[in-house]
């Protein structure tokens, strides 16, 4: 098959924020050495390195944002706005890949992006969604929109599915959608009508039942290729530089004895709840490594100034990095929890190794995916009140007594599973096939 698709041509179009495109350059690296050629498209804000894939065509469009931009809170506002900005410009760019290669297979879009599928469906060019969060983010905010109430709670059997099921549908039906929430619910919508398949980093052992909800009202072919981290593992995609200083010192530490903190790329953490955590963290009397995020609000002098007398306070027990290298310290013997804001990247890659979660979510599908971590799976705790007394006993819960031991054990069961799955002829490489062929077809 890889000898046909020697001349097929596929367009990945991603978007700024770095879970996204780290996915996206995942998934063109496993089409690449299926035998497509790749070209990403990317916005100017963000861009990735393109000396790391020498082999793909790298063409920026504008998008008008700025870096502060990016971490408002209102991500449906945020998210109108990439795609009020970028539709032209992309439009512009298909056309002009069009006319030099004559041919693109396909378009595979970050779901986030989806003006693109308007825009080639004029071009007469297949789309295709990439999802970068769950099949539960799918189904929750693209397909319960679409159903009435009793179609919307009924059908998933597990209890703590259906519990997770109807709080999300109060909360979702209870939330006064802001008029940028509603006009990007139906622009994924529309798009998810036209689009030719529906691609899912996830495993499918871990979304049985919400994939066979979905495929109940969704007739589009889904693919679920996850973990793609695992499958094309090769290239550091970071926006910001990781400082690798933190292995070292993870390797003085003993083994799962250090808590791993990190709230991803996009989340903006207060005054307060900063204080909390460098006291939650300073007496767990647990050893540490933090990665506050200068866009975290750590530029500000006085930020600096809490965590390098943090840093003073706690000597050899805690490091404090800018960012880190993620999947490399989850993987290590040292970590034995991860304190998170449950993005969906940082939540694969946690269960891949086996680590246990502390789930602080804030906005968005990071609040479907603690509810996942926490009650459905049974792999985290949730850390519900941000003050310094609650943040030492979760840790500590997680990390050292009894109870952690059960959580412990199911994250570990949790990593078997992943290993076998990634080895088991027919999962992972089986829907890989299936999606080069569809691509090869439509
Ligand atoms: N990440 C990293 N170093 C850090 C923090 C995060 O490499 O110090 C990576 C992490 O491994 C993950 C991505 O950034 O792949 C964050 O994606 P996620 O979906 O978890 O969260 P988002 O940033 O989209 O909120």
């Amino acid at each position: 098959m890889e000898e046909q698709q020697k001349s097929s041509h596929v367009v990945l179009v991603t978007v700024t924020f770095q879970g996204h495109i780290n996915a996206a350059l995942q998934l063109a690296t496993i089409l690449h050495s299926k035998g497509f050629s790749i070209t990403i498209v990317h916005l100017e804000l963000n861009s990735p390195n393109p000396s790391n894939y020498p082999e793909f065509t790298f063409v920026s469009i504008p998008d008008n944002l700025t870096e502060s931009q990016l971490s408002d809170k209102d991500i449906p506002g945020l998210v109108r706005r990439v795609n009020k900005n970028c539709a032209a410009p992309l439009q512009q760019c298909l056309e002009k890949i069009l006319h030099s290669h004559h041919h693109i297979s396909a378009v595979i879009y970050d779901s986030f992006m989806f003006c693109a599928q308007p825009i080639v469906d004029d071009l007469g060019l297949p789309g295709v969604t990439l999802c970068t969060h769950s099949a539960l983010g799918l189904l929750f905010y693209h397909v319960f929109p679409q159903l009435n109430e009793k179609d919307c709670i009924s059908g998933l059997e597990s209890p703590e599915l259906q519990a997770l099921q109807l709080q999300g549908f109060h909360a979702l039906s209870s939330q006064n959608p802001t008029e940028a929430g509603m006009e990007v619910g139906a622009a994924f919508a529309n798009a998810l009508k036209s689009s030719s398949a529906i691609i899912v980093n996830s495993m499918e052992f871990l979304e049985l039942e919400v994939l066979s909800k979905i495929k109940q009202y969704l007739p589009t072919p889904i693919f679920i290729v996850g973990p793609l981290h695992k499958l094309a593992p090769t290239m550091c995609n970071s926006l910001c530089t990781e400082d690798n200083k933190c292995i070292s010192w993870l390797n003085k530490q003993s083994p799962k004895s250090v808590i791993y903190v990190s709230f991803g790329s996009i989340v903006n953490i207060d005054k307060q709840e900063l204080i909390e955590t460098a006291w939650g963290l300073s007496n767990s009397k647990q050893p540490f490594l933090w990665v506050a995020r200068p866009s975290m609000d750590r530029g500000s002098e006085w930020t600096e100034s809490l965590l390098n007398g943090l840093e003073e306070r706690m000597g050899e027990r805690g490091f404090i990095v800018k960012w880190a290298p993620q999947k490399e310290v989850l993987a290590h013997a040292a970590v034995g929890g991860f304190w998170s804001h449950c993005g969906w990247n940082s939540t694969i890659e946690s269960i891949c190794e086996g680590v246990p979660m502390i789930c602080r979510p804030f906005f968005g599908d990071q609040i479907l995916n603690a509810s996942y971590i926490c009650n459905v799976w049974k792999i985290g705790l949730e850390l519900q009140n941000l003050e310094r007394g609650n943040i030492e006993r979760t840790i500590k819960r997680l990390m050292v007594d009894m109870e952690g031991n059960y959580i412990r054990k199911r994250a570990m069961d949790l990593k078997e599973k992943a290993a076998f799955y990634l080895m088991e002829d027919g999962s992972t490489s089986g829907s890989f096939d299936g999606l080069a062929k569809h691509i090869s077809s439509v």
